[in-house]
C-alpha cells in the first residue's frame, strides 16, 4: 500500500492547481504534509502548446511546490464526465488524502464545472464498499473537501495567508511558459494569446492575492470554500487571532 497523502488537488488541466492553489501547496508542504495532485487531461484541446510540452512544465512546476506525487488520468480534455468516476474513485482509495481541493461549483471553464461534480461525486463513492470493488480495494472517503478560488465571483469560508510562499508559487506559474504570460515564450511562438497568457492576466493574479490577503491582514492570501459548515465548541481561536485592522 502506498503512502497516504495528507492533501490531493484535483484539477481538470495540468496548470489549474497552480493558478488557484499553488501558495497553499507550497505552504503545506513546507509544514511537513504529504500533498499531490491530480490533473485529470492532459489540456490536448488548449490553444497554446502541446500535451508533451504541457507534461514537461507540469513537472517543473510540481518540483518547484515540492509535491510528493502527480499523476495524469488521461481523461478527454473537453469531455470530462461521469466516465471519469472510476478512475478518480482509485486514486482517491490508492493515496488516502484527508483533505481534498479542487474547483469550485460556479467556473467559467466547463471542465472546471464537470470536475468540480465529478470530484464531489467520487468523494462520496470512494467510502461505499461495493462501488468498483478490486482484489485490494479498501473503501476511502475524504474527510474534508475545499473548493478553491477562480475567475468568476467567489465568496470565502477562510482565506490562507499564502505570504511566506508566494515567491514559490508564481515561480511554480511561470513553469507553465506555454499558457500564462512569457515573453520568451511569445516570441518564438505564432500562437494566438489566450484569456491567461497575456501580462494582465499574471497582473490579476497578484492581485487578486492582494485583495484576499489584504481581508485578513496579511500580503498575500489563497481563498476557499469549504463544503459544510464548520463548527466550534469554544471562542478560543478568536481570542488568541489578531484582528487585520486595529
Ligand atoms: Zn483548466
Amino acid at each position: 500500500m502506498v503512502e497516504a497523502l495528507d492533501i490531493l488537488a484535483i484539477a481538470a488541466h495540468p496548470d489549474d492547481v497552480e493558478l488557484a492553489a499553488g501558495g497553499t501547496l507550497a505552504l503545506c508542504v513546507r509544514q511537513g504534509l504529504r500533498v499531490g495532485a491530480l490533473d485529470l487531461t492532459r489540456g490536448e484541446l488548449g490553444t497554446r502548446g502541446t500535451p508533451e510540452l504541457r507534461a514537461k512544465e507540469t513537472a517543473a512546476a510540481t518540483a518547484v511546490l515540492g509535491l510528493s506525487v502527480r499523476e495524469n488520468l488521461g481523461l478527454p480534455d473537453g469531455n470530462i464526465t461521469a466516465a471519469g468516476l472510476g478512475g478518480v474513485i482509485e486514486v482517491l482509495r490508492k493515496w488516502r488524502p484527508r483533505i481534498i481541493m479542487t474547483h469550485p461549483a460556479v467556473c467559467r471553464h466547463p471542465d472546471h464545472r464537470a470536475t468540480h461534480t465529478l470530484v464531489r461525486d467520487a468523494c462520496y463513492f470512494a467510502g461505499l464498499k461495493k462501488m468498483n470493488p478490486g482484489a485490494d480495494v479498501v473503501p476511502w472517503r475524504p474527510k474534508h473537501l475545499l473548493y478553491f478560488a477562480e475567475v468568476k465571483h467567489f465568496e470565502p469560508t477562510f482565506i490562507l495567508d499564502v505570504t511566506s510562499t508566494w515567491a514559490q508559487r508564481m515561480q511554480a506559474l511561470r513553469c507553465y511558459g506555454s499558457q500564462v504570460h512569457d515573453p520568451d515564450y511569445k516570441k518564438a511562438s505564432e500562437e494566438p494569446e489566450t484569456y491567461i497568457s497575456n501580462a494582465g492576466f499574471s497582473e490579476w493574479i497578484e492581485a487578486r492575492a492582494r485583495t484576499y490577503g489584504h481581508l485578513i491582514g496579511c500580503t498575500y492570501g489563497e481563498a476557499f470554500q469549504y463544503d459544510g459548515t464548520l463548527g466550534t465548541a469554544n471562542l478560543d481561536k478568536f481570542l488568541n487571532m489578531e484582528a487585520p485592522f486595529q
